[in-house]
């Protein structure tokens, strides 16, 4: 499929005149063909207005519209082949059965809020009928449902170019919600934003909808990205990236004379918590397991655990030798972008060179460009308590052991983290008590506690939390993985004693979309 380097602002593709970027071959640097043109700011604004005059249409959509669009996006991403797998190989360095795998989790997402959409629980419908006789006084007719934000903006990541991209979950989620979305597609690649943001593109048309429902711009610096935080037609953003990125997009979103909801996952080390039962008894098993999880996709996951808290002893020191063998085994790996590889070896080189962190091992050499080679280091508790710097991410396959004199001093440095996306307990049933003291310190920073496992590999559903206390996300009230997802760009309003003929369908007396709805506070299921 030819890729034009356009802009994709509502029913037009032009190509931007605010300079190019190119996509670069992850493994090799060298420039991709074609080049992409910036948008302006007046690219910015046509997205901007088109996105708002859609709005009241597109929100008011039915559940079989909105649904089949969902469905529609999930079909042409699927048509469009190889080629997009071909692009995105090109400009991520990931292999094809990963891509493979995440266009799988693309589509199954948008068909999954295709029937969410179509049940309809989300609205929230909830009646509280008047009632005229009540005394002392009368009560009046009050009846709520959930409406979209408003045009969303999507800055897509660079780990997941389909996932969590121009199509991903957080477009998902904005237009389930009834939410027209403007993307920012993410300059690591950009051919596959274009391929991806033409099956959207047209899905709108199919499904009739109106144009301003979907844009994509490309930005050859940071104005547009900016620009469009800033606009007023904008009420609530997706971001997947780092902490500078994320906390410089949340101040902008602040500062407006309207502030707005940036939805921003950040950064996350994901401690393991490995007790002394299931280290003694299992440690060389958990200890492969843990590296398989630590290299895969060259740690490129906000999952990826990045921390490793356990008892001292011997029976630690045979779980790091084993860990140790099994890094010094792992192949480099290409890493996403020659950026993202020159962050990672420098904040390798940073940990490495703490006061008290020994490295424990380093993977095999690099055969090509742009590889990361995966590290593991090996700390004490005390040089971990004094120095914040070794709770800082470092995006890639990096791992840090710190070795704890006792339980206590174990829960004590829980206390002492940052917000998290997930917790791994590796636990014996002779380790159930001491698990169970660390619990609540762990439920106050993380979104997703997993026992005997590790929280690479995130399965999309309906009890998922992709989210946690910041600086994992901005806000720890939510999640960007799962159904729950959509409820980020939702909110309630409540209707006073309209007549029937001005409600909005979801509250009609007879429930015509028939929805399940809480009247007078119990739930009633519709039949
Ligand atoms: P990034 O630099 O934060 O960029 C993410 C997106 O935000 C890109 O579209 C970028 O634009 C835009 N952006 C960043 N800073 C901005 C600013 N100040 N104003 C306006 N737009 C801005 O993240 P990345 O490129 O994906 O990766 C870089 C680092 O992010 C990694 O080394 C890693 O530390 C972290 N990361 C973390 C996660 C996670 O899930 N925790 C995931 C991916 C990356 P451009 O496309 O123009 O750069």
């Amino acid at each position: 499929m030819q890729l034009s380097g356009n802009l994709l602002i509502g029913r037009q593709s032009v190509f931007g005149g605010n300079g190019t970027i190119h996509a670069v071959h992850a493994s090799t640097g060298a420039a991709i063909e074609p080049a992409f043109g910036g948008a302006t700011l007046d690219d910015l604004d046509r997205a901007c207005a088109l996105a708002w005059a859609a709005f009241d249409t597109y929100r008011e959509t039915g559940p079989d519209v909105r649904a089949r669009f969902l469905e529609t996006i999930a079909q042409k991403i699927v048509d469009i082949g190889d080629d997009l797998i071909e692009r995105c190989m090109a400009e991520s360095g990931l292999p094809r059965t990963r891509l493979e795998g995440e266009r799988g989790r693309t589509v199954g997402q948008l068909r999954m809020f295709a029937d969410v959409v179509r049940d309809g629980d989300y609205i929230g419908a909830r009646v509280d009928p008047a009632q005229p006789e009540r005394k002392p006084l009368p009560r009046v007719d009050l009846r709520l449902r959930h409406i979209g934000l408003g045009p969303v903006a999507v800055f897509g990541a660079s780990n997941f170019p389909l996932a969590f991209s121009v199509a991903g979950g957080d477009t998902a989620s904005a237009l389930a919600a009834g939410c027209p979305v403007i993307v920012k597609a993410h300059s690591a690649h950009p051919g596959t934003s274009e391929l991806v943001g033409r099956a959207i593109q047209q899905a709108v048309v199919d499904c009739a909808l109106p144009e301003g429902t979907f844009s994509l711009l490309f930005d050859s610096g940071r104005d547009v990205g900016q620009g469009l935080i800033k606009d007023h037609r904008i009420k609530a953003a997706g971001f997947t990236g780092s902490r500078g990125g994320g906390m410089a997009l949340m101040q902008l979103a602040v500062a407006r004379p309207e502030p707005i909801p940036v939805y921003a996952e950040m950064s996350s080390i994901n401690p393991v918590l490995l007790f002394p039962h299931a280290l003694k008894n299992r440690g060389e098993t958990i200890a492969g397991a843990f590296v398989s999880s630590l290299v895969l996709g060259a740690g490129q996951f906000c999952t990826n655990p990045g921390l490793v808290f356990a008892v001292d002893g011997p029976e630690l020191d045979a779980f790091i030798r084993a860990a140790a063998a099994a890094v010094e085994n792992t192949a480099a790996q290409t890493m996403l972008t020659p950026g993202i590889r020159r962050a990672y070896e420098n904040a390798v080189e940073r940990t490495g060179a703490q006061e008290a962190v020994t490295t424990a091992a380093r993977g095999l050499d690099p055969t090509a460009g742009h590889q990361g080679r995966s590290a593991l280091f090996v700390t004490s508790a005390e040089a971990f308590r004094g120095n914040p710097a070794l709770q800082e991410e470092t995006f890639g396959a990096s791992s840090l052991i710190v070795r704890v004199p006792t339980l206590d001093v174990m829960l004590e440095l829980i206390e002492s983290l940052e917000g998290q996306l997930t917790s791994a307990l590796h636990i014996d049933e002779a380790d159930y008590a001491d698990a169970r003291r660390m619990l609540p310190a762990l439920e106050r920073r993380t979104g997703r506690i997993l026992v005997n496992g590790f929280g690479t590999g995130v399965e999309v559903g309906h009890a998922m939390v992709h989210g946690g206390p910041y600086p994992s996300t901005a806000d720890g009230r939510s999640t960007s993985v799962g159904s729950l997802a959509i409820h980020r760009f939702l909110r309630p309003v409540s209707y006073q004693d309209l007549p029937e003929a001005l409600l909005p369908d979801a509250l009609k007396r007879d429930n015509p979309l028939g929805l399940n709805r809480r009247i007078d506070g119990k739930l009633r299921l519709a039949t």
